[in-house]
């Protein structure tokens, strides 16, 4: 008994020891969380699982998206974001297909998430739990780009290429960029039923809640509207039904209607867009708090779900 308990304690050190090697993840050092997540190379074998919240969360099981196919090209690559729930990846390239209907060769895709998700070391808070992607505005005019020519991300070297941007200078109408095939595109992916929501710049559902026709509207309410987002859309998938651990995000319809062509819509391209008044203020002595950072750049591993600890320490 005793021989075998030593045994025991003789494999889990060399176990321990292995992944520190491999991971180089001690918590008494305080490294971030998207630092961690940004060096994964590799998905886990584990079965396909989203865990937590889309801000908050991770992957099991990951599954990446080839940098081209038939109907798309992944832009970015070397970023290595082409990675999602397998749910994700075929919805990818079932809408890339679809929008060969509409006119188009394909889609220009950009960043999913990371082999396990998590956190990514810059630019979004969201895309950690492998259902979210951003699709580009930019009509393809070829699906063959290679490594270089399809990154515009200057920490990897000169952009190459060029975005193409829907909305104009003063953020409250589309310009000439915008098609109505851009709007088929979009209630396409909208009326796709594992489409959660889509986030698009504000100026944009303005637009197609204009020219949308009078019947069949309820797709509109996915299109949400947000800041930037003038150059991509933003889908975000529901939880696919074998991750119980995954954290849905509700429609927030505070006006009760169908398609959230609203009084909250119009306050984006109206008054948010308003220069702020200055406000004098009256000269106080205040002792400053110290600021406290809760963006998803900021999270340790201890802040993301129990289950995203073992999604880091897994082996591939
Ligand atoms: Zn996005």
């Amino acid at each position: 008994m005793v021989v075998l308990k030593g045994f025991l304690f003789f494999k889990i050190s060399l176990i321990s020891a292995l992944l520190s090697i491999t991971f180089a993840h001690d918590a008494s050092e305080k490294v971030f969380a998207k630092k961690i997540f940004g060096n994964f190379t590799s998905p886990t074998k584990l079965p396909s699982e989203s865990v937590g919240k889309y801000n908050k969360g991770c992957l099991n099981g990951g599954v990446e998206l080839p940098i081209n196919g038939k109907t798309w090209q992944h832009i970015n690559s070397k970023r290595g974001r082409n990675w999602g729930h397998p749910t994700l990846i075929n919805f990818t390239k079932d809408l890339s297909l679809k929008v060969v209907e509409f006119g188009w060769m394909g889609l220009y895709i950009g960043d999913l998430g990371n082999p396990r998700g998590g956190p990514t070391p810059y630019g979004h808070a969201a895309h950690q739990v492998g259902l979210e992607v951003d699709i580009k505005f930019k009509k393809p005019s070829t699906l063959s780009l290679s490594l270089e020519d399809s990154h515009n991300d200057s920490r990897y070297g000169q952009p190459v290429f060029n975005e193409l941007n829907v909305v104009s200078k003063n953020q409250r109408n589309v310009n000439s960029n915008w098609t109505r095939e851009h709007m088929d595109i979009l209630k396409a992916a909208a009326k796709d039923n594992r489409v959660n929501k889509i986030f698009v710049n504000a100026a944009i559902k303005v637009w197609m809640c204009k020219n949308a026709g009078s019947e069949d509207r309820s797709w509109l309410m996915k299109i949400r509207p947000e800041r930037g987002h003038s150059e991509h859309f933003h889908v975000r998938l529901k939880c696919p039904q074998e991750s119980p651990n995954c954290i849905n995000t509700p429609l927030w319809n505070k006006y009760k209607n169908i398609d959230g062509c609203d009084k909250q819509l119009d306050w984006w391209v109206t008054e948010r867009l308003e220069p702020k008044k200055k406000v004098i203020k009256k000269k106080t002595i205040k002792i400053k708090k110290k600021y406290k950072c809760s963006h998803a750049r900021c999270y340790l591993p201890e802040d993301l779900p129990r289950a995203c600890l073992r999604v880091m320490h897994v082996e591939d």
